[in-house]
C-alpha cells in the first residue's frame, strides 16, 4: 500500500516549502524507499508557462515537455523521482478537464460543483501516483493556508484519508516561528493559529516543522505542541540556513524526521547513507579555488527567475570544488554603461534564457565583450541566439542581423521562427518544449565536456538557428558543434579560437544536480578558474 504525505505550508509564503519537501524525499530515498512527488498550484493559470517569471520564477520543463513550477526543480536536483505531466496540477487544469467533462455529458445531468467533483478530480490526480513501484507519494500543497483558493485542495487531501485509510496518509505542516526583537523572544501563536485553521477544515497535522531563526527550546516546543495537538517529538525545528540549502535535509534528518515518517507508517528501512550529502558540503566548506561569474539578463533583481542556473552555476563549484561569487547584471545597465565598465575583473558570463526585446543590446554586448576579450562564456537558448547575433553582425559583417523575434524586417534573420510554429497562434504549452536529442561534433568544446556525442537535453523556445545562414557563420569562423540527429536544427555554436565559448539553444541548467553537476556549467567553471590564474588570452586574428 502506497503511503501519502501531504506537505502544507502556513503563516506566509516563501517558507521553502519546495525545498523541505525535496528534503523529505531525499531522505526517504536514502533510506531506499521508492518516492514520487508533485506540487498542487491553486492558482488558475492552466501552468505556469505563461506567466511572467517577474510574478512566479522561473518556468521548469521537464523531459516531457511539461512548463511546471520551480519547486519541481528542487525535487529533481535532491531525489531521483521521476517527473511528468503529473507531477503538478493547477486549479486551472483541474478546472479545465472537470469542465471538459460536463461539456461531453460525463456527469449525466447532475449540477456540478466543488465539492464533490472538483475535489474528485484533485483526489484522482493524487491517488494516480499510488502504485506497486511506490513507497510514498509527497504531495505539496502550493499556497498558505487560510487563502481561499487553496480551500479546494485542502479538503481533497482531508478526504484522502477516508478512502485510503488515515494509517496511510501524513500531514506535513510548514510553519514559522518568528523572533521577536522587542519581545526577546520566538512567537508560537501564529503557527497556532494557522495549525487552527487546518484543524477548521479537518486536518490535524501529524508533524510541525517550524521555520525559524533562532533555536527552538523545550518550553516553546512544549507549547506548540500543546496548543497544536501533536507530540512533543513532532514539533521539528528548521532553522535557517545561511550557508547553503544542501545543509536543510542533514538539519532535518539530526531532528529525526525521517524515523517520525517511518514510524508513523510502520515501515523499516535501512539506515540513511547520506555520505554523497556530506561530501557536497565538505567541498563547499573547503574550495580550492574562487571565481566570480557575471549572470546578464533582464531580472537581475529576481534571483528566482533564474533559479536553476544560479544552482547549477553552484553545482559547477562543487563539483571543481570552487567557491562561487555570482553576480547577476541587468542587460539594460550594460547597454547604459557598457559591457568594459560592468563585467572588468568577471572570470566567466553567462547568458540566460528570455523572451522579449528589453535587454537585448545589452546582451549582445556583452557577449561580443566574452568573445573579444577570451572571457569564458556559457550562453544559453537566447543566451545563444544573442551569440549568433552578434557573430553575423562584428564577424561575419551582416549589418543588421537579428532574431524576427525582435525585428522583423532585419536584412539578415540569422535568427528565425521554427518551421513548425509557423501556424502556432496558441501561447500556453506551444513552444518546442522537453527533451530533443542531440549530436556533438567531434573534437568540440562541448564533445570534451560532455564525453559522449550523443545527448539528451530539453527546451523551450519558438525560435532557431536560422540555417541560410549556416554556411556563412561557419566560413567566418562559427564552429557548429551541436545538432538535431536529422542536421536540420543547430543546438550549440562554439568559438574555435577562444579559451571556452558554448552557446546551447536548449536548457542544461533543467538537468544538473548537486551529485552530478551539469557537464557544461563545470567546464564553464574550469574555465573561469584557469582564467582567474592569469592565462592572458590573446586573440589570433
Ligand atoms: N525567445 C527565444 C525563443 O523563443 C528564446 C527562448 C528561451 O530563451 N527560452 O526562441
Amino acid at each position: 500500500m502506497t503511503k501519502h504525505i501531504f506537505v502544507t505550508g502556513g503563516v506566509v509564503s516563501s517558507l521553502g516549502k519546495g525545498l523541505t519537501s525535496a528534503s523529505i524525499g531525499m531522505l526517504l530515498e536514502a533510506r531506499g524507499l521508492r518516492v514520487k512527488m508533485q506540487k498542487l498550484d491553486p492558482y488558475i493559470n492552466v501552468d505556469p508557462g505563461t506567466m511572467s517569471p517577474f510574478q512566479h520564477g522561473e518556468v521548469y520543463v521537464l523531459d516531457d515537455g511539461s512548463e511546471t513550477d520551480l519547486d519541481l526543480g528542487h525535487y529533481e536536483r535532491f531525489t531521483s523521482t521521476l517527473l511528468t505531466r503529473d507531477s503538478n496540477y493547477t486549479t486551472g487544469q483541474i478546472y479545465l478537464s472537470v469542465i471538459n467533462k460536463e461539456r461531453r455529458g460525463e456527469f449525466l445531468g447532475k449540477t456540478v460543483q466543488v465539492i464533490p467533483h472538483i475535489t474528485n478530480e484533485i483526489k484522482e490526480v493524487v491517488k494516480k501516483l499510488a502504485d506497486d513501484e511506490t513507497d510514498v507519494v509527497i504531495t505539496e500543497i502550493g499556497g498558505t493556508v487560510g487563502d481561499i483558493e487553496s480551500l479546494p485542495f485542502l479538503e481533497a487531501i482531508r478526504q484522502i484519508p477516508i478512502d485510503v485509510g488515515r494509517e496511510n496518509c501524513m500531514f506535513i505542516h510548514l510553519t514559522l516561528v518568528p523572533y521577536l526583537k522587542a519581545a526577546g523572544e520566538l512567537k508560537t501563536k501564529p503557527t497556532q493559529h494557522s495549525v487552527g485553521i487546518l484543524r477548521q477544515i479537518g486536518i490535524q497535522p501529524d508533524v510541525l516543522v517550524c521555520r525559524t531563526e533562532r533555536a527552538l527550546d523545550v518550553g516553546d516546543r512544549e507549547k506548540i505542541a500543546l496548543f497544536c495537538n501533536v507530540p512533543l517529538e513532532s514539533v521539528i525545528e528548521e532553522r535557517d540556513k545561511d550557508f547553503s540549502i544542501y545543509e536543510v535535509p542533514l538539519s532535518l534528518q539530526s531532528n529525526r524526521i525521517d524515523e517520525l515518517i517511518l514510524r508513523r507508517f510502520h515501515l523499516t528501512a535501512k539506515a540513511a547513507d547520506l555520505e554523497q550529502w556530506h561530501e557536497i558540503l565538505h567541498r563547499l566548506r573547503n574550495p580550492e579555488h574562487e571565481v566570480s561569474i557575471a549572470v546578464v539578463g533582464k531580472y537581475a533583481e529576481h534571483r528566482d527567475a533564474y533559479k536553476s542556473i544560479y544552482e547549477s552555476l553552484d553545482h559547477g563549484g562543487i563539483d571543481r570544488r570552487t567557491q562561487l561569487r555570482v553576480q547577476p547584471i541587468n542587460s539594460e545597465d550594460i547597454e547604459e554603461e557598457g559591457a568594459e565598465r560592468l563585467l572588468a575583473g568577471f572570470d566567466a558570463l553567462v547568458v540566460p534564457g528570455g523572451f522579449g526585446e528589453r535587454g537585448i543590446e545589452g546582451k549582445v554586448k556583452a557577449i561580443r565583450f566574452a568573445r573579444e576579450r577570451g572571457l569564458p562564456f556559457l550562453g544559453i537558448c537566447l543566451g545563444m541566439q544573442c551569440a549568433v547575433i552578434d557573430f553575423a553582425r562584428n564577424v561575419a559583417g551582416l549589418e543588421g542581423a537579428h532574431s524576427t523575434e525582435f525585428d522583423r524586417s532585419s536584412p539578415h534573420p540569422v535568427i528565425c521562427l521554427l518551421e513548425e510554429q509557423k501556424d502556432v497562434t496558441d501561447k500556453g504549452g506551444t513552444m518546442r518544449l522537453g527533451a530533443q536529442p542531440a549530436v556533438l561534433a567531434a573534437g568540440s568544446r562541448s564533445e570534451q565536456a560532455y564525453g559522449t556525442r550523443e545527448v539528451s537535453e530539453r527546451h523551450r523556445h519558438r525560435y532557431e538557428f536560422n540555417s541560410n545562414y549556416r554556411a556563412r557563420l561557419e566560413a567566418a569562423g562559427l564552429v557548429i558543434a551541436g545538432t538535431n540527429p536529422d542536421d536540420s536544427l543547430v543546438e550549440i555554436v562554439e568559438l574555435a579560437d577562444h579559451p571556452w565559448f558554448v552557446a546551447v539553444q536548449f536548457h542544461p541548467e533543467f538537468k544538473s544536480k548537486p551529485t552530478a553537476a551539469h557537464p557544461l556549467f563545470a567546464a564553464l567553471v574550469t574555465a573561469a578558474v584557469e582564467r582567474h590564474a592569469g592565462s592572458a588570452w590573446v586573440a589570433e586574428s
